[in-house]
């Protein structure tokens, strides 16, 4: 896909998926939001009531490219959830196709400049990512003794419960500067800021991730809430924007609660939503 169409894409995208996700989000998480609409609706009348919104938006609907209009449906539940097997490419990138075909040039683009886009980490599957998540919850309720909703509260602040991460999608990326020699952890923010070794990266990436598509996802913004600021985390909007849509499209409480993993039994509905509503979609803007 071409920046051109990629930009004209994100855009539609956008309309698109703010105009689905009033009904959406609804669903899920926030009952004063879905108005009219029962919580427990079917797929029919989820359907019935986009319909009956799109109308608003028919002109710009019927002008939409029919590649573009079924975005929604390409995913399954598995896919999202880092439960099926996707092909992934390139050795040591793992992406989708068209997000690894953009991530090569941006990289080559940053090469020029001085700066080697190393990938930390890209696509992870539900079951490294619920490894992550046990390993993280048995050493703070038991190594350190933390109350378990503590320990929960803790693993939360960087690591996703397993199914809901972005990494499950082969679009997202956590990427540093490999030229640059440094100790120790390197997804830290500090790295990233002033003396820290990554800063002339972060600059490069400001000034020119988006004409590659990628999007920071855990901003800096004071006001933002979920996931701490992760000035590695970028993301290949033309492909994450419409899984986001497809994800939000499902009743993810039910999916989460469904799942069996360590400290499960003390999420509540109310806790579940809360994480929906802040750490899955409380993003930088320009990805939803
Ligand atoms: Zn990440």
């Amino acid at each position: 896909m071409t920046i051109h169409i990629a930009k004209y894409f994100l855009t539609l995208g956008k309309t698109f998926s703010k105009e689905l996700g009033y009904n959406n989000i609804g669903n899920v998480f926030d009952i004063p939001k879905v108005g009219k609409y029962n919580i427990q609706k079917t797929n029919q009348m989820k359907r019935r009531s986009f319909i009956h919104k799109s109308s608003f938006f028919g002109m710009a609907l019927t002008t939409m490219p029919h590649s573009i209009w079924p975005t929604q449906e390409e995913y399954t539940v598995e896919e999202l959830m880092g439960k099926a097997e996707i092909k992934l490419h390139g050795e040591g990138i793992n992406l989708r196709k068209e997000a690894h075909d953009a991530f090569l040039e941006m990289k080559k683009a940053a090469y020029s400049d001085g700066i080697d886009l190393k990938i930390v980490s890209s696509f992870r599957d539900f079951y490294r990512q619920e490894s992550i998540w046990e390993r993280k919850y048995n050493q703070y309720t038991e190594s350190d003794n933390m109350d378990p909703l503590d320990a929960i509260d803790k693993i939360i602040e960087y690591s996703t419960i397993p199914g809901t991460s972005r990494h499950h999608w082969g679009t997202d990326i956590d990427i540093i500067d490999g030229y640059r020699k440094t100790t120790g952890d390197v997804l830290v923010p500090e790295k990233f800021e002033e003396e820290g070794p990554f800063v002339a990266f972060k600059k490069w990436m400001d000034e020119n991730s988006r004409k590659y598509g990628f999007y920071l996802v855990y901003t800096n913004e004071p006001k933002r809430k979920g996931f701490k600021y992760e000035p590695w985390h970028y993301s290949y909007a033309p492909i994450s924007i419409p899984m986001l849509a497809a994800y939000r499209s499902k009743n993810i409480l039910q999916l989460i609660q469904k799942e069996e993993f360590s400290g499960k039994e003390h999420f509540t509905a109310g806790f579940i939503r809360s994480y929906i509503r802040n750490n899955i979609l409380d993003i930088n803007p320009e990805l939803l």
